[in-house]
């Protein structure tokens, strides 16, 4: 059913003005799964066109998983390891954060963030000391990688060194992020000596601050892999552009432009923009891969030394894909899905208003399913 914006926006104007508690009948579902459908290609088309446009661009892992331009030697070794490893390995400590970002997935309930534990690192979901990861290796093997997540590291950082030794004497690849914002020489000069491979800053998370700009070539003095990511937003790219030459003079290998993605926290601070669902899973603003594809462009037209790709839906979605098979999992099996408890119709009525996003292929509504006609 290709069906046209003008019914699109009838149909979701009703739908929004529905109780929440009231469940769609199948036929209902059929129109609104078609107005999601419809909204996807419309956006992909836009992204294959500004592909289209990006000299050299190349791709990393199956489907490809990702897209990058720039010398493949400086690309992450942690989304390598994310990508075509043993998966992302989340290990998670601090539950605080010193910046309040509109993007965060957090968003409003940065306070209430539950605590892992004293003494407790959570890793895959279990709670272990520092001590059982001998214990754990044995059992279970060694991933390729690992990713310190969950709020702002530097909070703490002095909790980190043990740990990251005990992984780095393990050969394990290990990778950090941070907004920066209290990094300094003799926390960075730490980190490196206990073996961290690579530190991501948030930059974003600070507005690009000069502050943090300073940190990264600090971090370059003591950790392998320096890099930025940070979700594609209208104010990054354009405080981006701003101190583009300090940002690229401070040396950083690469920078990972994460596709903003919304959930029930930060979703508010996004209503009026387009967005689309990206199979039926994660909810983004258009905007946040058009300025990827956008930086790739500049970065490739102008040789930037670095590498810059995209962390995008499509790439989660292969990344959980690669992650089911590397656990045995059946086919087609993923973790991959929709971060939201309903639908929000009402924050896709801007982009059904939008005349400047046009569908590809509009068809009339069959019979029974036309406005006006009773369907459940
Ligand atoms: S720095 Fe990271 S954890 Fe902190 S508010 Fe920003 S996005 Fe959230």
């Amino acid at each position: 059913m290709k069906i046209s914006k003008q019914d699109a926006l009838r149909w979701f104007t009703f739908f929004a003005a529905l109780p929440e508690d009231q469940p769609l009948g199948c036929r209902q579902q059929e129109i609104a799964l078609a107005v999601f459908s419809q909204i996807e290609l419309a956006a992909e088309a836009r992204f294959e066109r500004l592909k289209a446009d990006i000299p050299g661009l190349k791709g990393l892992g199956p489907g490809p998983s990702t897209l990058y331009v720039g010398p493949e030697e400086h690309f992450p070794g942690g989304c390598k390891s994310c990508l075509l490893g043993t998966g992302l390995s989340a290990v998670r400590k601090t539950n605080r954060c010193n910046a309040r970002c509109p993007f965060c997935y957090d968003y409003g309930v940065l306070d209430a963030i539950p605590p892992i534990g004293e003494g407790l690192w959570e890793i895959g979901g279990g709670k272990y000391r520092e001590e059982d990861l001998p214990l754990l290796f044995t059992l279970q093997g060694k991933p390729t990688g690992i990713a310190y997540v969950y709020l702002e590291p530097f909070m703490e950082i002095e909790k980190y060194y043990g740990i990251i030794r005990r992984f780095h004497e393990a050969g394990v690849h290990q990778h950090l992020y941070t907004n920066g914002l209290n990094a300094g020489e003799e926390n960075l000069r730490a980190l490196g000596e206990a073996g961290l491979d690579e530190i991501r800053f948030n930059l974003g998370a600070s507005d690009v601050s000069d502050r943090v700009i300073e940190a990264m070539r600090t971090a370059r003095k003591y950790i392998p892999q320096v890099g930025i990511e940070t979700p594609m937003t209208r104010e990054f790219e354009a405080r981006f552009h701003e101190k583009k030459d300090r940002i690229l003079a401070a040396g950083p290998d690469f920078i990972n432009c994460a596709e903003l993605h919304l959930n029930e926290n930060n979703l508010p601070n996004y209503l009026g923009e387009n967005l689309y669902f990206y199979r039926m899973g994660y909810l983004s603003p258009v905007f946040s891969r058009e300025i990827t594809l956008r930086l790739m462009k500049e970065a490739a037209e102008e040789g930037w030394p670095l590498v810059v790709h995209d962390c995008s839906n499509r790439t989660k979605f292969a990344r959980d894909l690669n992650q089911a098979k590397k656990e045995g999992g059946w086919f087609g099996r993923t973790s991959y899905g929709c971060e939201l408890p309903g639908y929000p119709w009402e924050a896709f009525l801007p982009v059904l208003e939008d005349p400047d996003f046009p569908f590809l292929e509009e068809e009339e509504l069959p019979r029974g399913y036309r406005p006006g006609e009773i369907v459940l």
